[in-house]
């Protein structure tokens, strides 16, 4: 039996996994879904944003659907998010980019960089250790190469060697990888990278780079492509997959109905496609097409349907393609 956690989360993750939801049970009825509530609203009901039982639970799946979670600036709060890629390993975060003129593949790594958690606070400074290792490194520029290699594309490798000595490492790190792998690659500082994508962005196809210059840099090129509604992600480790949109709980428009559940959706078409449908996960993405052609799309996109009568559309495409 295959078993798929949600985690509505936060925020609007309470709409739009909702939706995805609707459209996993559509085409696999026969699943075993199962909730796992972790968050910012799980903390402030009782004190404790993520235990180690929820963990051990989401170890059970074979996929998690996951929405997304608030973190407070607050000192003393560990964000469930990172801890959650740490504890599953989920070392792989891809982010496609893609309509129907652009189809670019950002991998960023997803557990070390930045986001190590190895953080100092004190009233005169604050150090936060940027780790970059060896196996971190090559576990996700071979990751890279394998999608380069499955859609022939080039590789870009994003860096800031000309200022961080641990992006000289990362980088060269990748080009021997990349060279000794045969594919066609070429590398860039992250800076120039991020204008260059939003203005070449037929001249891209894998981008991988560290954990938060790969954060930032979909949030940006979300931009290619409508907004940040509808990029999907997938964090894949060697032993868990975790399936979620690249935008956060949307505090400002959450239980408004007016988000838009595209990039939800799309990340359950992406868990589909990793369970090995991948007749469903083409499907849910031409049901997406097909209400968008009717013209229902929700605010962001300059239309008027509500997060759920999207969804509504939705299924009701997906039925009559049946
Ligand atoms: P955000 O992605 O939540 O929102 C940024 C902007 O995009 C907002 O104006 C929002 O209204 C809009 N937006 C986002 N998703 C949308 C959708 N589906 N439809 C229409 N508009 C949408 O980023 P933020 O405001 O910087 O962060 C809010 C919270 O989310 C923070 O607590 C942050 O830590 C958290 N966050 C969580 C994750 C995660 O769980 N993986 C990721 C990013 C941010």
């Amino acid at each position: 039996m295959t078993r798929i956690a949600i985690v509505e989360g936060d925020g609007i993750g309470h709409e739009v996994i909702p939706v995805a939801r609707r459209v996993l049970e559509q085409l696999h009825p026969e699943y075993e879904y199962f909730d796992v509530d972790v968050g910012y609203g799980r903390w402030e009901r009782t004190g404790c944003p993520c235990t180690d039982p929820d963990i051990a639970e989401l170890k059970t799946a074979d996929a998690i659907l996951f929405g997304a979670i608030t973190t407070p600036p607050m000192k003393d709060y560990q964000s469930v998010v990172l801890r959650i890629r740490k504890a599953l390993d989920l070392y792989a975060n891809i982010r496609p980019v893609k309509n129907k003129d652009l189809d670019i593949l950002i991998v960023r790594e997803n557990t070390e960089g930045l986001y190590s958690g190895i953080e100092e606070l004190t009233s005169d400074r604050a150090t936060t250790l940027r780790v970059v290792s060896r196996k971190g490194s090559q576990r996700i520029i071979r990751k890279a190469i394998e999608l380069a290699r499955q859609r022939n594309g080039l590789l870009t490798i994003g860096h800031k060697a000309n200022v961080i000595k641990s992006d000289v490492f990362f980088r060269d790190i990748c080009l021997a990888e990349a060279k000794a792998a045969g594919i066609s690659y070429n590398d860039k500082f992250i800076d120039a990278l991020s204008l260059d994508l939003l203005q070449h962005p037929k001249n891209y196809s894998v981008v991988v780079t560290t954990n938060m210059f790969g954060d930032i840099l979909s949030d940006v090129a979300a931009y290619l492509v409508g907004g940040l509604g509808l990029v999907p992600s997938a964090n894949i480790g060697d032993h868990y997959a975790l399936f979620e949109p690249v935008h956060g709980s949307a505090p400002d428009i959450a239980g408004k109905n007016i988000a838009n559940p595209i990039a939800a959706v799309r990340s359950a078409s992406m868990l589909l496609h990793h369970l090995g449908d991948y007749h469903g996960s083409a499907s849910v993405e031409a049901a997406i097409d097909h209400v968008l052609r009717k013209g229902i799309c929700t605010r962001d996109m300059g239309g008027s349907a509500g997060t759920r009568e999207f969804g509504d559309a939705l299924v009701q495409s997906l039925q009559g393609a049946k």
